[in-house]
């Protein structure tokens, strides 16, 4: 989780793609061996792409006999770059930008983004409306989207709050279409880079892939098998205030995965305050009780879409949701740079200073 670039970044749209994509992949170079590692770094084959607006890094550390390690790693970006230009609301082709474009009809969208819109809206009724796939209007209005940044006034935020709510969207599982009213924009960034993981994951096992981790920029990590020679993978956690630093290392193991959602991933500052892309539909602002939370659970769409819901809550209400719904673990820096997490991992989680 301590990959990518480490200044605030607006996403850009795939025309834009070719300068970025080089200085983040230098910077990323820079900072390998702060994020993946494992007991003996033997020589993983590492591979990069850019896509749903992060670094996405698959690195491949053991395979059957006879397989095609580059092959599988060329057909998996291709796969997971199909899906990106399917669901991305920075890909002007996707179906999130078709149902966008035309509000009030029945668009007919493919069956991942007909997935990713159904546990969505299962993630917001779970956590309260804290996860929201309607949030677009109020990631339009402070600058997200462009990089545009900029405070909004009251009114302004009460504006767009009129068009976030997840409770109107209409899907029809069958004819497999999506109706938004008037104004709305469905937003399903904070749990695509999760599907975008799971089909990695499936086509690098069907071609022979026994050892290897899929990485989302700072924020999604999904374990194809065990780590090299069958031990437990670990991950670093980036400190949320020195992003060259981690400030603990958890373990995962086959088919777990890990997201994190921080403030420093894409971020503005104005007058000494920091506003992060996570914005709490509730108030329109964005959330400042937690720097950074990690989620690690079994299903990489869940954690992505958990992460990113549960950094809107207070540290100890996170902590305690997590521990009521079973089988989900996080570890959370507060703004005040406490580290609190779930008992279940303390024997997996080391704190550097601890
Ligand atoms: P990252 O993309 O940095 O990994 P997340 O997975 O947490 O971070 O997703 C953040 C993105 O999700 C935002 O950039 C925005 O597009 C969208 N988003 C912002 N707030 C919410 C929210 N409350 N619910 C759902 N999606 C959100
Ligand atoms: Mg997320």
């Amino acid at each position: 989780m301590c990959e990518e670039n480490h200044t605030s970044r607006p996403p850009f749209k795939r025309r834009h793609l070719v300068f970025v994509t080089a200085v983040i992949v230098t910077m990323a170079l820079s900072l390998q061996g702060c994020n993946l590692f494992t007991e003996d770094d033997e020589e993983p084959v590492v591979r990069e792409t850019f896509l749903l607006g992060t670094l996405v890094r698959i690195t491949v550390h053991e395979w059957e006999q006879g397989t095609d390690v580059e092959g599988a790693l060329d057909e998996t970006l291709v796969e997971m770059e199909k899906l990106g230009a399917r669901v991305s609301v920075y890909e002007d082709e996707s179906d999130v930008n078709r149902v966008n474009e035309s509000p009030q009809t029945p668009i007919e969208v493919s069956e991942d983004t007909l997935h990713l819109l159904q546990t969505a809206l299962q993630m917001n009724r779970e956590t309260e409306g804290a996860f929201d796939p309607t949030i677009g209007p109020l990631v339009s209005l402070w600058g997200f989207y462009t990089g545009d940044y900029r405070v909004p006034d009251s009114e302004e935020i009460q504006h767009a709050l009129q068009y976030v709510d997840a409770s109107s969207v209409q899907v029809d599982p069958e004819a497999r279409t999506v109706r938004i009213k008037e104004g709305m924009q469905l937003d399903l960034e904070a749990l695509a880079k999760g599907l975008a993981a799971q089909r990695a994951e499936a086509a690098l096992t069907e071609r022979g892939v026994t050892s290897a981790l899929i990485s989302a920029g700072h924020s999604s990590v999904h374990a194809v098998g065990d780590g090299p020679g069958g031990r437990p993978w670990k991950i670093g956690l980036i400190h949320p205030r020195n992003l060259s630093e981690i400030y603990g290392k958890l373990q995962i193991r086959a088919s777990e995965a890990v997201s994190t959602s921080g403030d420093y991933q894409r971020y503005f500052e104005e007058n000494d305050t920091r506003y992060s892309h996570i914005i709490d539909p509730q108030t329109g602002r964005p959330g400042r009780t937690i720097k950074t939370i990690t989620v690690l659970t079994d299903d990489s769409i869940i954690a992505d879409a958990l992460s990113t819901a549960l950094f809107l809550f207070e540290p100890q209400e996170a902590l305690q949701w997590a521990d009521e719904r079973g089988g989900v673990d996080v570890v959370i820096m507060t703004a005040d740079g406490a580290v609190l997490y779930s008992e279940a991992i303390e024997d997996r989680l080391q704190l550097e200073d601890d």
